[in-house]
């Protein structure tokens, strides 16, 4: 039976840890050849190891979202290796817990650099290629935080926002491409990001207090809606944002 995405070339950012990892290891599963980066080289080589022992196609990148140049000399590499590339999963990304009063302009700057150029690169650097291969799908990592309000998060709520209206940009922009750009925004997911939010039993009750679902997500339940989204099933999706947060937004 042929998979959900086979035979497609998907780039995916901050794969050597957390859901980045699932994501990769899912749309391998699913008959695509994967490129996975990350600044995490052992992260990324583990990755790849798990995909290529099950049969999969992979490649790692070793480089870091917020250069612009580093960008560009992925997506080259990616292209001159496997032709195209048809989905990227701007994922990689950085959290932050601060009040507004103690973040300081080097946080700010670290933030925006990571989880907003970052993303904004990935975008630019890809729609070419995928232009040129007829089209494509983008499905950038938002968060609930980049929908509603909370405390000492405000550096990365900024981050997440901007990720929200971009991603409706480049579906305008790039819709007359065959280009479909959607974001995701997980709730409370079990990930070394959360480890510590997570690291008792009253902390994670308090995490989860508005969550109704009452419980954390393990990182293939964000997977399947990212796979969806790469995916021809969503062919009619474009500018769209998906909660992935057990109803968090919900009440
Ligand atoms: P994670 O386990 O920390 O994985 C993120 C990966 O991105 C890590 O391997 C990290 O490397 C890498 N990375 C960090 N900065 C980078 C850079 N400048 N260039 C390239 N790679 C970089 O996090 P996760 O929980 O899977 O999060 C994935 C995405 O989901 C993030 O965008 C996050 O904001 C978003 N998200 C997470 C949750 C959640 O509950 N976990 C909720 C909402 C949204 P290092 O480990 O070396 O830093």
């Amino acid at each position: 039976m042929a998979g959900r995405v086979e035979g497609k070339i998907a780039f995916i950012t901050g794969g050597g840890s957390g859901m980045g990892r699932e994501h990769a290891i899912l749309m391998a599963e699913e008959g695509a050849s994967v490129i996975v980066t990350d600044v995490n080289e052992a992260g990324g080589r583990e990755t790849i190891s798990m995909i290529n022992a099950k049969g999969g196609q992979s490649l790692f990148i070793n480089f870091d979202v917020s250069s612009e140049a580093a960008w560009q000399a992925a997506v080259n590499q990616a292209v001159s290796t496997f032709g195209r590339v048809d989905i990227l999963v701007n994922n990689a990304g950085i959290f932050m817990v601060k009040m507004i009063a103690d973040t300081s302009s080097e946080d700010l700057d670290r933030m925006l650099n990571i989880n907003v150029k970052g993303v904004f690169y990935g975008c630019k650097h890809i729609l070419p290629a995928m232009q040129k291969a007829g089209g494509g799908s983008i499905i950038n990592i938002s968060s609930i935080y980049g929908v509603i309000g909370a405390p000492a998060a405000s550096a990365y709520q900024a981050s997440k926002g901007a990720v929200r209206i971009l991603t409706k940009s480049v579906a305008v922009e790039y819709a007359q491409y065959n280009i479909r750009c959607n974001s995701i925004h997980p709730g409370a997911i079990r990930t070394p990001m959360t480890k510590d939010l997570m690291s008792s039993e009253e902390a994670t009750k308090a995490l989860l207090a508005s969550t109704i679902l009452r419980r954390p997500a393990e990182p293939r339940e964000v997977s399947y809606p990212v796979l969806f989204l790469a995916s021809s099933e969503a062919s009619y999706i474009t500018g769209a944002e998906i909660m992935v947060d057990g109803g968090y937004t919900t009440v």
